[in-house]
């Protein structure tokens, strides 16, 4: 469990159980291995699945309860940091593993049900297991409608094998579906594949290096992704460049190991947006991470004027975009003066604000770290 993560588009991960089989290309330098391996658990088929504490379980129900109180922050490692709202569920394993005991998974989906104010991502490289694992409860997804099924691909292959698949799992009730399209191992066109306008999100990157030497990832895979993304309305986050990225022939190195910090990136990929369908809901809370040491902060609604204020003196380039949800208003603004646009738009009784500098970044990110409430 990780009350904080360094993967990006999550606040948190908790894992039900460690854990899996490789299925996929992409598997072929899982992280969790190493992870697990440290932890004294086994990989593959012949190894059985290990279930974590009951502290581990408890976590998200205390998160959980902490929202329902008001409450924004959370002492981690002597530190303050914001109650999680986007939780990683099984960052160790798939949650549809034909191999996990299916009472464990029961178990698992009624802490989920009982954690409503989380945003639960289920990733998964098994998705045709999905629809026969969903819970005895699930009652036309009416008691699950917190969680995101984010099938995980690799290649056009994998693409136009699950996104029918994924698709489909919207009339059984699953109202948030994503891609990860990380680590991508080869171009991706999503333009030929009529079902997925009904994407709600894609997350893209490069592969990251573990055990062995990691796989080429060009920028022009991303670039296109952004710009099929844009067309069909889908809201893009970009990830990671990887640790063996490639602008045409020029190799690209960055300081962070797996290319993960936007401030290394061409802007044109500093994109970061999250899941589209709670964009007109509140979340339990609101505040906001900018980019390049920038903080912004939105204070939760009640109909309270908040606003979030870039904290670093000197923006760089960016324009950072802030959507709050329905009742909250909400402010983003540069106290850099290098300002060169402020932009306001309504959508659905929300005010969003727009502090527009050069360059383009689509932020929206409740509750992320490093953030903090004013
Ligand atoms: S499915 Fe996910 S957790 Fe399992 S081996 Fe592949 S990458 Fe690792």
């Amino acid at each position: 469990m990780a009350a904080t993560t360094e993967i990006g588009w999550a606040d948190s991960t908790t894992n039900f159980w460690i854990g899996c089989t490789k299925v996929s290309d992409a598997c072929r330098d899982c992280y969790a291995i190493l992870i697990a391996a440290n932890l004294g658990v086994g990989w593959g088929d012949d190894a059985p699945r290990h279930r974590t504490s009951e502290q581990e379980w408890r976590a998200p129900l205390r998160w959980n309860a902490m929202h329902d109180r008001g409450q924004t922050h959370m002492i981690v490692n002597r530190k303050s940091v914001p109650v999680p709202v986007w939780v990683f569920g099984n960052s160790l394993s798939d949650f549809f593993d034909n191999q996990v005991p299916p009472e464990w998974r029961e178990e698992a989906w009624q802490v989920i049900r009982k954690t409503p104010l989380l945003r639960w991502l289920l990733l998964t490289k098994r998705t045709p297991n999905v629809l026969k694992m969903l819970p005895t409860d699930w009652d036309g997804g009416r008691n699950y409608r917190h969680v995101t099924i984010i099938a995980s691909v690799c290649n056009q292959a994998e693409f136009d094998r699950d996104v029918p698949r994924l698709v489909a799992l919207k009339a059984h009730g699953v109202r948030s579906i994503g891609l990860s399209i990380e680590p991508q191992l080869g171009p991706v066109s999503i333009i030929g594949c009529p079902e997925a306008r009904e994407l709600d999100w894609i997350i893209g990157g490069g592969e990251s290096a573990h055990l062995m030497t990691p796989r080429k990832y060009l920028l022009a895979w991303p670039r296109l992704l952004i710009e099929q993304c844009h067309t069909f309305g889908i809201p893009y986050f970009h990830k990671q460049l990887g640790s063996f990225a490639f602008d045409g022939e020029r190799r690209i190195r960055t300081k962070h190991p797996a290319g993960a910090d936007p401030d290394e990136w061409p802007v044109e990929l500093r994109v970061q947006e999250m899941s589209r369908i709670y964009d007109q809901e509140p979340p339990a809370l609101h505040s906001l991470h900018c980019f390049s040491g920038e903080r912004g902060d939105v204070g939760a609604g009640g109909g309270a004027a908040d606003y979030a204020v870039s904290a670093d003196g000197e923006p760089r380039g960016h324009r950072i975009e802030a959507s709050a949800g329905g009742g909250l208003n909400s402010l983003v603004k540069s106290r850099g003066g290098g300002a060169k646009q402020v932009a306001r738009q309504r959508n659905g009784g929300s005010e969003h604000a727009v502090c527009g500098i050069e360059e383009s970044i689509h932020l929206h990110r409740p509750n992320r770290r490093g953030a903090s409430f004013a």
